[in-house]
């Protein structure tokens, strides 16, 4: 009935997540507020892992891809999972450290690191560090030599497979902003220049070929190109990279148009590929990583708002204005994506209303989505938009002052405050 399993409706007819009465949830701690099943999120984890487990003998670790959603306590609940995280700024380290999560188990990436965020994470003793250019590679071995370090680092792929929500192409595409492309000839040059640099360890291969993909061949194939790349670096400079890391991008139910795929299922078959490729190319069977990031949290959490107004404008649409928006959630003002919602007060009558579900910013781009069905609502009721724990809070933003809503973790029946709700004193505490 819901996109979410996790997602039922009580005797009240009021909408639950894991167990607990959203409307209890709405009173005890206002709207909006972000709702997230704690038990689903370590379930998701315990789906990747234990397909490494299974398929690969352990040999692998999940990072989990905490851009997607990060405060203290998801870093906390990784690290009661046993696996790793992978981090995108100097801020994310900071938030996993100040969480107590542990700088070895962190993959570090991005396009454009600082000086002072490659200084930092040598510093704290990042595990692996995910190299995306030349220029990168140099300001990391100098840093590294200056403080004494030598970091583990991986090297940015670009496969040439551009994979999409519901189709791949392999395009040889060199068009990223992000890493070194294989075609050009400029990956392997990479490798050259890393294995030869004294302050820099190379261990391995990275790459990500999209986000939002369904088809488990994309991942297939993007395996055996690394496994291809893995084989030329070590002809070219003798060292055979041992960490083979795939990225996230696994695809998550927002509405029934969505079918993703088992997730055991991906490793299943990337597994049985990069073992064939070992046994042909005579290399090791390499460490592999993942990086799941809207697979484990986005399907675990919801959005709570409070109708403040119906507005029905004859022969064109009505509009069901909300307590939050495009500042909590603005990814249908980016990417029109689309989510299914639920008046949570309401969740046992039928959806017989089709409306257009807006913000409260000045913006007529401010909406959660159009051409929604939905119970019939009004000014009170409480609507719920389904899959939202991924790039929600993590994209929020204080665009009109707005401040940013809380998040609940909800486990075992129990609901919990992991991110307090910002205050108006928040809101000028850097102006002067
Ligand atoms: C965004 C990102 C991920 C996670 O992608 P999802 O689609 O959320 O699974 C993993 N690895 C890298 C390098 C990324 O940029």
């Amino acid at each position: 009935m819901f996109v979410s399993k996790n997602l039922a409706v009580n005797q009240q007819g009021h909408l639950t997540i894991g167990g607990v009465d959203t409307i209890d949830l709405a009173n005890e701690y206002g709207t909006p507020l972000y709702v997230v099943d704690e038990d689903l999120v370590r379930e998701n984890c315990r789906l990747f892992k234990d397909s490494i487990d299974r398929y690969y003998g352990g040999r692998g670790l999940v990072c989990y891809a905490s851009k997607a959603f990060c405060c203290k306590e998801i870093y906390r609940v990784m690290e009661d999972e046993q696996i790793g995280v992978d981090v995108v700024s100097i801020g994310e380290i900071y938030t996993a450290l100040a969480a107590g999560f542990p700088a070895e188990k962190m993959c570090f990436h991005g396009n454009n690191k600082t000086a002072g965020e490659l200084y930092y994470a040598l510093e704290n003793g990042v595990g692996r560090i995910i190299v995306d250019n030349l220029n990168e590679l140099e300001r990391l071995n100098a840093l590294a030599a200056e403080q004494g370090k030598r970091p583990n680092i991986l090297l940015r792929v670009k496969p040439g497979i551009d994979a999409h929500t519901h189709s791949f192409i392999r395009t040889g595409q060199i068009d990223s902003k992000f890493g070194f492309a294989i075609e050009t000839g400029e990956a392997l040059e990479a490798a050259k220049e890393a294995s030869a640099m004294e302050h820099v360890n190379l261990v391995g291969a990275h790459c990500h070929i999209g986000s939002q993909i369904f088809d488990i061949d994309p991942f297939v194939l993007a395996a055996e190109v690394m496994m291809g790349y893995i084989a030329a670096v070590k002809k070219e400079t003798g060292v055979e990279l041992t960490d083979l890391n795939l990225g996230g991008g696994f695809g998550i139910k927002y509405t029934d148009e969505d079918h993703p795929v088992p997730y055991d299922r991906y490793m299943e078959q990337v597994s049985a590929k990069v073992k064939e490729e070992a046994a042909r190319l005579g290399l090791k069977v390499p460490f592999i990583l993942l990086e799941p990031g809207r697979s484990i949290i986005g399907p675990a959490g919801i959005t709570l708002y409070t109708v403040g107004a119906r507005k029905e404008i004859p022969d064109i649409r009505t509009y069901l204005s909300i307590d939050g928006g495009m500042t909590d959630n603005p990814r249908y003002a980016l990417y029109q994506s689309k989510y299914d919602v639920v008046l949570a007060n309401k969740a046992n009558q039928p959806k017989d209303d089709i409306i257009t579900l807006a913000g409260k910013c000045c913006e007529s781009g401010d909406l959660i989505g159009e051409g929604l069905k939905i119970q019939r609502g009004d000014a009170g009721d409480i609507v719920a938009v389904l899959a939202t724990g991924a790039y929600n809070y993590a994209m929020s933003s204080n665009y009109n002052r707005v401040t940013k809503p809380a998040v609940v973790f909800v486990r075992n029946g129990q609901s919990r405050l992991v991110v307090k709700r910002e205050t108006l004193e928040d809101l000028v505490r850097n102006d002067l």
